[in-house]
Parts: structure tokens; sequence; C-alpha cells
């Protein structure tokens, strides 16, 4: 008889059978729990029948694995109700080993939900099911290193999320479900050392600054950089779709393939391209204005300081042509209202966010071809797969209270000639080393979503 196939301590194996792509395992359970559940005070219980049960196991040697056992359904005399007795080490509701439904929890967090289902033999919603529990447990731990330069965007999944990055480090730190002020309050009052962070890059959402400035009111609200150079490249777009109406359908479907030639800076395009783009202005000057104030917009950021900054900027919006003024209007907008936040950037820590971009447009890919992931699904794949994580030991000096006098004597009490010793208050700093959870290292996350393995 295979004795310790399933390995595990509960069954007894009673036979054993192989089949082409699955093990079927007839076994018994070792002993079983005989507490009534309806009236919890007995254990004087009589035999009432058995009730087949087909539990799933984990998946061995590349085959599923079922395990047929008979479970004992019990009466209780003093009450007279029936029920089915407690196996241990089996989930009765889900039909599966306990073992299996950890395994799925963890397995789902590194492959899809199809692979997953497919190994076990039961079908995706299950495994959903089982991983949208799990999940929620990790959350339950999760715990982040606080940064000291936060980033904040948004990423479209369904609706608007928040995404909340480490910059110096470049790490995802969480995913929030929405933008709402009091979601990203409560996120932010959730931090430990949250006194510790002192710039915060944003986009130009207001609630982002208004939470920040009620829940980190020392740190610096800085706007991304990348949000606010993007303003000129879309104002430049708005340009050229207003000529499509008025261009032949060739020269449309033309200007529209070369768009992205139109947004890179001047400086960056080689002889060959440069020649495509000046062919374009010189055949519409509306749209060589634009392109001008575009190139002289993106400027205002090659100024030493802020005020040099505002200078250029204030030159630059006072420049703006009558018939541009339409397509270039949300800028002057957002510099209305965001001025000393733009201008943060100037002054000592350059941040900028724009390292999330490319992650966000993967993530967005990843929720649109839909292994059917729910946003806390996707969220706990991309924030607590434990290949993802980025750790750090850092060295960290900790204040230890000296020991006082009569604690150092062991027992023996010492008098203390009518003062306390002079050392009772003191402290003694220590150096320690401990690990610390940065968050996803973005770099592996855009690998791993390239190799299709998350
Ligand atoms: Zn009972």
């Amino acid at each position: 008889m295979p004795v310790n196939i399933l390995n595990l301590s509960g069954l007894r194996v009673l036979d054993f059978k192989e089949i082409e792509r699955e093990y079927h395992i007839k076994a018994e359970p070792v002993s079983v729990a005989r507490l009534c559940p309806h009236c919890g005070r007995s254990q004087e219980v009589i035999g009432h029948g058995k009730l087949p049960l087909y539990v799933r196991d984990l998946p061995t040697h590349g085959k599923q694995v079922m395990i047929h056992l008979d479970a004992p359904r019990l009466m209780c005399k003093p009450c007279g109700r029936t029920f089915t007795a407690t196996i241990p080490e089996v989930d009765e509701k889900r039909q599966m080993t306990e073992r299996l439904v950890h395994w799925i929890g963890r397995q789902s967090l590194n492959y899809t939900f199809a692979t997953v289902a497919e190994q076990v033999g039961i079908d995706e919603k299950t495994v959903r099911n089982v991983f949208d529990e799990y999940a929620t447990q990790l959350k339950a731990q999760h715990k982040r290193d606080t940064p000291r330069w936060m980033g904040m965007d948004e990423i479209y999944l369904g609706r608007a999320r928040g995404v909340i990055t480490n910059i110096e480090d470049h790490t995802l730190v969480d995913m929030l479900p929405d933008r709402k002020k009091e979601t990203i309050i409560q996120f932010l009052s959730g931090l430990e050392h949250r006194d510790r962070i002192t710039h915060v890059a944003i986009d130009m959402w207001r609630p982002y600054r208004e939470a920040i400035q009620e829940a980190l009111p020392e740190s610096i609200v800085v706007v991304d950089k990348y949000h606010v150079i993007r303003m000129g490249n879309e104002s430049l777009e708005r340009v050229r779709r207003s000529l499509n109406d008025s261009l032949p359908g060739k020269v449309r479907i033309g200007l529209k393939h070369d768009r992205k030639l139109l947004t890179m800076r001047e400086h960056e395009l080689n002889d060959q391209l440069h020649l495509i783009v000046s062919g374009w202005l010189r055949s519409f000057p509306l749209l060589e204005a634009a392109y001008k104030l575009k190139e002289e917009y993106f400027k205002v950021y090659d100024a030493a300081n802020r005020e040099e900054a505002l200078e250029r900027y204030t030159a630059w919006e006072k420049s703006i042509p009558p018939e541009l003024s339409h397509a270039f209007k949300p800028i002057p907008v957002a510099w209305r209202s965001w001025r000393p936040y733009i201008l943060n950037h100037f002054d000592d820590a350059r941040l900028t966010n724009a390292f999330t971009e490319s992650m966000n447009a993967k993530i967005r890919k990843m929720y649109r071809d839909g292994h059917g992931y729910s946003f806390e699904a996707l969220r706990a794949k991309v924030l607590f797969s434990d290949q993802l994580q980025k750790r750090a030991r850092v060295q960290e000096k900790v204040k230890v209270k000296r020991k006082r006098f009569d604690e150092v004597s062991d027992g023996i009490m010492y008098m203390s000639f009518g003062r306390m010793p002079a050392y009772a208050q003191e402290y003694d700093i220590k150096t320690v080393t401990k690990e610390i959870n940065l968050g996803t290292d973005i770099p592996t996350l855009l690998r791993l979503i390239d190799e299709g393995q998350i």
C-alpha cells in the first residue's frame, strides 16, 4: 500500500491509481472532530452514514491529484441533529486540501489564473476567489518603507486609481482604489514615520494636494515636470488636429503618421528626421508657429532657478499669438492654479515620476488583456510577489535606555546614599542593521510583464 504518497498526517491512504493526467487516491481520515456544531456541548455522537467527498490536492509530477474519501455523518444524541464530521487539513467548503488553497494563493501571484486553474484542474473563477481571500490576508501584512521622495500619479484601470511610488529607489509603493481626498488621507495617515517624507511629486490633481497639505503639512508639494511639459505637446497636437478638415486625406494621414516627430525636442532630431519635420512646418505656417511655441515652452525647464523659470514662463505666455491662444489655453490655466507648486521643481530637488509612465502603460495592458483580474487581484500581483520586492539593509541608530543602578545589581539592593546614580536616565546609542522593503522594483516588474510571467 502506498503509505505516504500524500504526506498529509490527517489522511491515511487506502488505494492509489494513476491515469493519464490524474492521480486518484482513496483515503480515510485518521481522526475527525466529533463536536456537534449545532449545540456545541456534546461529543456524544453516533454514526449516521457517510458523505463521499472528492477533494483536490496539490498537483504532483505535473498531474492533477484527486482524493476520494468518506466523511462520517454523525448524529448528536443530546440535540438529535446531524452533521458532517470535520476532517483535518481539508477545506470542505472548497473541496480542496487546505494546503492546496494556500498553494493556489501563492501561485496566483506569479502566474495567470488560467495557468493555475489548468495545473490544478479547476476553473478560473475558483482560482480567482481563492486568490482574493489570500490577497486580503497579504494586504493586512503589507508593510513598505516610507520614502523620502514620494510620487503620486494616476492609472486608469476601469476608473482612475492612485499610483504611489518611491522616486529615489524607483519602486512602486502602493496602488489606491481611487483618487478621492479621503482615500489619500487614509493612506498617508497609515504610513509609518510619515514625517520622513520631505517632497511629494504629483500630477495636477487637487485632491492630492489637499490631502498632502492635511496629512503631511511639513512636506513640499512639487508638480511633476513631466505633466507640466506634456501640455506643450498636447497643445501642439490640438493645432495639428485643427488642420485636419482643410487637408486632403493623404496629407492628413501623412501628418498624423509623423505626429510623434513633432512632439520630439528639436535638438533630438537627426538630419533625416529634421528634414521631415521642417517639410511639414514649411507647408503649414500655423503648425510652424505652434511648433516654435512648444519648443520655447520646454525651455522654461532649462532655467537655473525658480526666479528664472518664472521669468521665462511669463515671457513665454505673453508671446502666445492670438491665433494659438485657444489651443495653448490649458497651459496658462494650469500655471495660474499651480504656479508655486510647479516652481518648487526648480528649488533643491528636481524630482520626476516619469519613470512610472512605462509601468502604467504595461499594467494597463495587463488589465485590458484581462486574465479576469479585478483591481484588487492586479494590485496584489504587482505589490506582493516575493520576486518583485526590492529590499535593502540599512544601519539604524537606536537609543537604548541604560540600565539603572538597581537593575544592574541583579537583585541585590544597594544603598543609594540619598540620590539616584548619576547615569540613571542615560541612553546608549547603538547601531543596528535591519532589512527594509522598499516596494515593488519597477524594472523587474516591467521585465516580468514582458516575459508573461505575471
Ligand atoms: Zn448537538
